[in-house]
């Protein structure tokens, strides 16, 4: 069993678990809005039926662990019922806190965090490796021993990923001139650091433009994959760490490009709700105060954009789940999408559900995942357009494997590089 957090910062105020599991009326009200529910009309993969699984749980009432944890391991944790349901049940935490109850941190999960946190150079380089040999040819060659060595979820990860990037964010940005008086403050989270570093290429040309230019922060990991995973040993030390460098770095805004990310720094505060841990929950809070997601950005300097540049091909946008739910962010990246590609932007139906991404969730439960990521698909070609925008890095990685799988007629980007094109047509022109 591994630590757990024991009070969550709910909506309605600071909860212990069974207290905000006890706010559960059971009143189905978020039933329809749950993707797993839907597709398997199983009260088990409800939220409703989580919650009560997990009350079990703190009651020592749970008689069968195994079936709790298929029905807490198919949570996307997409917050969706939280945003249906009137009492606000922080049914993600919820879930997590179940999760934490069941098992012990993967191993896996501890190594590749720990190497985050004490040789990030190393792991830096163990990825470039990786990636060298995912553009030979090898990789591939590599993945039935992967599964048949008990690591199915890295051969997934290669299968499902077709970018391979051998510079990094950090090889780019090295020789990146900074300002002495910085307008905001760049955290690089993995996926634009690692995976994909022309989305934080992309997100600093478009912030540089828009509100003036800023520095690059050169952070550790945001704790997110640790968080989920249940370390939150690692997780507490990644957000100390990370908050002593922003301590350290003015009082600027601090921008990060991956939504599920941004919304995880926004909820530092909840790692420090023990009364032992009041300094570092009032640090916590001034630090998360200053977290934006960028693409919260892109709608408040709309006007800035330049109308119709990016007009010709349809283009729909796709809410990341910790953008919409997370953090209440609806609005703002269509104002920027529609400003800049016109008339050529149109709605698809589903936005808001989840692709089946969901962090680890498309490499580990590939049938549910797959399911939802055709829909997802359906919904694009539905409305015929050539140009998908997003902002999470597992949304990304989905959409573009979706696509190339269901509809190649459509691709994907993450709004900054939208908006960063958009920009340079501008100066361009
Ligand atoms: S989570 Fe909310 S909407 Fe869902 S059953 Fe419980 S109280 Fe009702
Ligand atoms: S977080 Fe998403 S998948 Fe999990 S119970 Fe809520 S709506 Fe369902």
């Amino acid at each position: 069993m591994s630590e757990r957090l024991g009070r969550l910062a709910t909506d309605l105020g600071e909860r212990t678990t069974y207290d905000a599991v006890a706010q559960c009326s059971r009143c189905g009200y978020c039933e329809q809005a749950c993707p797993t529910y839907v597709a398997t009309g199983e009260e088990s993969k409800s939220p409703r039926g989580r919650n009560q699984i997990v009350r079990l749980m703190i009651e020592g009432k749970l008689d069968d662990p195994k079936a709790a944890m298929e029905s807490l391991s198919t949570c996307l944790t997409c917050g969706a019922c939280t945003t249906a349901c009137y009492a606000k049940v922080p049914v993600v935490d919820i879930v997590l806190e179940g999760r934490r109850m069941l098992r012990e941190t993967h191993w896996l999960v501890k190594t590749v965090t720990r190497l985050m946190i004490d040789s990030p150079r190393a792991f830096a380089r163990l990825l470039k490796l990786g990636f060298f040999l995912k553009k030979i040819g090898a990789s591939k060659l590599g993945r039935p021993f992967l599964r048949m060595a008990g690591l199915p979820i890295l051969a997934e990860m290669d299968a499902h990923t077709d970018e391979a990037p051998l510079r990094n964010l950090d090889d780019l940005m090295a020789d990146r001139e900074e300002p002495q008086n910085p307008s905001y403050r760049y955290f690089a989270p993995c996926g634009p650091r690692y995976l994909f570093p022309r989305v934080g290429e992309a997100s600093m040309k478009a912030l540089d433009s828009l509100i003036g230019p800023g520095t690059y922060l050169n952070n550790p990991c945001c704790g997110l994959l640790a968080h989920n995973y249940g370390d939150l040993a690692d997780a507490r030390e990644l957000a100390k760490r990370n908050i002593l460098l922003a301590e350290n770095n003015g009082n600027e805004q601090i921008m990060a490009d991956c939504s599920s990310c941004a919304s995880f720094l926004k909820t530092y505060p909840q790692l420090f709700l023990q009364p032992e841990e009041a300094s570092w929950r009032r640090r916590a809070e001034a630090f998360s105060q200053r977290v934006r997601d960028v693409i919260e950005v892109y709608g408040e300097n709309a006007a800035k954009l330049p109308p119709d540049v990016r007009s010709g091909v349809e283009t729909t946008y796709h809410d990341s789940c910790r953008a919409i739910n997370g953090q209440n962010i609806k609005e703002g990246p269509r104002k920027a999408a529609r400003r800049a590609a016109g008339a050529s932007f149109c709605e698809m139906a589903g936005s808001d559900q989840c692709c089946g991404g969901a962090g680890a969730f498309g490499f580990t439960h590939g049938g549910l995942s797959d399911e939802l990521l055709r829909k997802k698909t359906a919904n694009v070609a539905s409305v015929q357009a050539g140009l998908v925008l997003t902002s999470a890095t597992s949304c990304l990685i989905q959409l573009a494997r979706g696509l190339r799988k269901y509809y190649p007629e459509a691709k994907v980007l993450h709004l900054s590089e939208f908006v960063a094109g958009a920009l340079e047509k501008k100066h361009g022109a």
